[in-house]
């Protein structure tokens, strides 16, 4: 199936870096969210991210402008009715996803693909949301979305192989790598990820280290890019959250209970870096 317009629902973090990198690709991109000031503040990281990349020299003022010029905004997800494949990229909430999915089933045409961005919910449970159960699918991309290689594809039992193909081509068109994961809670990356980010959490809980001995521990004993804590704050710690509920409600198994520190974050309204304050503090 070939893909045109390409729509993207939530405008924030993950949902601006999808819009940008489907706009490099040439296709035509439709932003929405809530309100304007959530499409102004994703349009405003686009053109941050751009721009640095033409003071770089890796990009021309001209091809600056005509990937901007792909990018249109909504506040109305009814403007998803053009569109040949939407990724969802709002906020980790059952609730809301549910409600998203079956507003864009009845705003696309018969043919569009409906993905989600999610980082842990079973695409089955959203799929079951809409009518077309066979072209819902999990494409999750990795953040920040325009320098990472990695999009996740999770099918759900009754997604179809056409819609995995053309999901699968469509991050291959993107520059990415894809990898598949079975439609388990947390899928590969956060069922292997989250767990170690709430351990540190619990680390820092239980006093056996500081936020930068843990980081420092992980960065140059492991050799990660960045420690677990700084990586919290930059996932957001309400994703995190959200993350180790659904894979507690998935498995029930106790390896997955939240650390009560990283609720107590959240609940403080510290969401790491999107709030200027999580584990660190940030301007
Ligand atoms: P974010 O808080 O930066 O942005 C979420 C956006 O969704 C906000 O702008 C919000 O206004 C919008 N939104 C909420 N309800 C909406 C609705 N009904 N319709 C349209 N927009 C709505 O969050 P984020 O980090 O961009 O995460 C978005 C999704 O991507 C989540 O499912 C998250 O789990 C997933 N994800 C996040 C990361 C990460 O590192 N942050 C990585 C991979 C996947």
């Amino acid at each position: 199936m070939e893909i045109k317009t390409f729509c993207v629902v939530g405008s924030g973090q993950m949902g601006s870096g999808i819009a940008q990198v489907a706009a490099a690709s040439g296709l035509q991109v439709i932003m929405t969210d809530i309100k304007q000031e959530f499409i102004d503040r994703g349009l405003d990281t686009i053109r941050r991210f751009l721009s640095k990349s033409v003071e770089k020299g890796k990009f021309s003022n001209e091809e600056m402008d005509a990937l901007l010029g792909r990018i249109r905004t909504s506040t109305d997800i009814q403007a998803a009715s053009e569109a040949d494949f939407v990724v969802e990229a709002a906020t980790e909430e059952e609730s809301v996803k549910f409600k998203i999915f079956s507003d864009l089933d009845a705003a696309c045409p018969a043919h569009t693909i409906l993905s989600t961005n999610t980082s842990s919910i079973p695409i089955g449970r959203i799929a079951a949301k809409t009518r077309r159960p066979d072209k819902v699918i999990g494409m999750h991309f990795m953040n920040p979305v325009p320098l990472m290689k990695l999009v996740e594809i999770i099918p759900a039992l009754t997604t179809s192989e056409e819609t995995l193909k053309t999901t699968w081509d469509l991050a291959v068109k993107f520059g990415k790598t894809p990898a598949k994961s079975e439609d388990y809670a947390g899928f590969i990356a956060n069922r292997i990820l989250m767990p170690m980010i709430n351990e540190a959490v619990f680390c820092l809980y239980h006093g056996v280290g500081t936020r930068e001995d843990i980081d420092t521990v992980m960065k140059l004993g492991m050799n990660h890019p960045m420690g677990p804590l700084a990586l919290a704050d930059l996932i957001g710690l309400d994703t995190c959250l959200a993350i180790m509920e659904t894979l507690y409600a998935g498995f029930k198994d106790s390896k997955y209970r939240p650390c009560p520190l990283l609720r107590k974050y959240v609940e403080a309204g510290w969401l790491g870096r999107k709030s200027g304050r999580g584990f660190y503090e940030y301007a």
